[in-house]
């Protein structure tokens, strides 16, 4: 299958120093693994060259991906350019933690192309990070983040954290203000959320504290009142709220979206084909997904065994696309089109009640979801169901 060039490529460098207890990423903190990890990814990269000849966006997310050596990273990015096509203008991302930020690593990855940075800040109370596990101080944040806009970055994503146990709303308030005082362009706010395994033994470190009776995550009104406050505060300081989680400022250009919002997530928000290299990556050529083992070993062994490490394969059903284009599309502001979703008889009837409840709006043949829709995004598409 021929792919358009606006496809994306994310690498996972699934390296992270220490394992921060809430995350359940797929990361290893063993560094001897790294060398024979990106000669796997080369070889992975090479098996896709004709399949996805040209891309307009590059993520490099992890793990931590700025925990990577010089040499390293410089290496990684030659092999990338000497398989596939970059289009001039691309959005090439890494994501950084802000511990590893030096001057030095700046200029380098500027000098690779890299021309956005996602930092993952979670907090600007030094409580909260040490409650995070996190290896960083607000007050390297703030030193990293001087370096960044220093060496000429002017694509700079926040991400942050709010619903932590015991957090009040106007702490956050108080994470988001800081954050706001260095002007990103970008910021994520996530909230916590601790995924359970269906044993015990595969939870998160934190996610058995909440299950021993420890530590317990805000009610779900209150992650209402966080995500309300979120929206609200930085919608009136001008960032668009343009997915659930995601804040942009619109920036010089008015395209489809806006300037600063992420070029490569919108890609996984509009079903368009992305590539993903390496452990648990996930693919999609806009009609098939695949994804990989959710191991480094085993990564290693099937590439160096010439065999692509795919765990699993699916291709939706036509039900299933409709189902998931509702899903990703009353994520976003630009919500779904009426034609897609009028393909589920009575279709009309419950856009109207959504209406009436207040949970979507219909603007130019689109249906969107209002702030008190995104709140319950995932749930809107159970609606237009059988
Ligand atoms: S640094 Fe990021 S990827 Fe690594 S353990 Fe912490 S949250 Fe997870």
């Amino acid at each position: 299958m021929d792919h358009p060039t606006n496809s994306g490529l994310y690498v996972h460098l699934p390296f992270c120093k220490t394992k921060c207890p809430y995350c359940d990423f797929y990361s290893v903190t063993d560094a001897t693994l790294i060398s024979a990890y990106l000669t796997a990814l080369n070889t992975e990269a090479g098996l896709y060259r004709e399949q996805f000849p040209g891309f307009d966006s590059l993520f490099l997310g992890g793990g931590t991906p700025s925990w990577l050596g010089e040499a390293q990273l410089a290496g990684l990015m030659k092999n990338l350019r000497r398989h596939f096509t970059f289009a001039p203008d691309s959005e090439i991302t890494i994501e950084a933690n802000p511990d590893d930020i030096t001057a030095e690593k700046l200029t380098l990855w500027r000098d690779l192309g890299i021309n956005r940075l996602s930092l993952g800040v979670q907090s600007f109370d030094e409580g909260e990070l040490r409650f995070l596990g996190r290896r960083h101080t607000a007050k390297q944040t703030e030193a990293a983040i001087d370096l960044i806009r220093a060496a000429g970055f002017t694509n700079l994503g926040l991400d942050l954290m709010y619903g932590l146990p015991g957090q009040s709303l106007d702490g956050w308030l108080k994470t988001l203000e800081q954050a706001l005082s260095f002007a990103p362009e970008h910021l994520s706010c996530y909230q916590l959320t601790l995924m359970a395994g269906e044993t015990p033994a595969l939870r998160t470190p934190m996610a058995r504290r909440v299950a021993r009776g420890e530590i317990s995550l805000p009610d779900e009104e209150t992650q209402r009142e966080f995500f309300l406050l979120t929206a609200n505060f930085l919608t009136a300081r001008g960032y668009l709220h343009y997915e659930v989680a995601n804040f942009a400022r619109q920036g010089p250009q008015a395209g489809s979206l806006c300037h600063y919002c992420c070029r490569h997530n919108v890609k996984y928000w509009t079903r368009t084909p992305y590539l993903g290299l390496g452990p648990a990556a996930h693919s999609f050529d806009g009609r098939r997904r695949w994804w990989n083992f959710s191991s480094v070993k085993k990564y290693c062994l099937s590439l160096n065994a010439g065999e692509a490490p795919v765990a699993e394969a699916e291709t939706l059903t036509p039900e299933q696309i409709r189902l998931e284009t509702l899903a990703l599309g009353f994520r976003t502001r630009a919500g779904v089109s009426l034609a897609t979703i009028r393909e589920h008889p009575g279709a009309d009837a419950v856009v109207a009640a959504l209406t009436q409840a207040g949970l979507v709006r219909v603007d130019r043949e689109r249906v969107i979801a209002t702030l008190d829709g995104l709140v319950v995004a995932d749930r809107l598409p159970l609606e237009f169901g059988d």
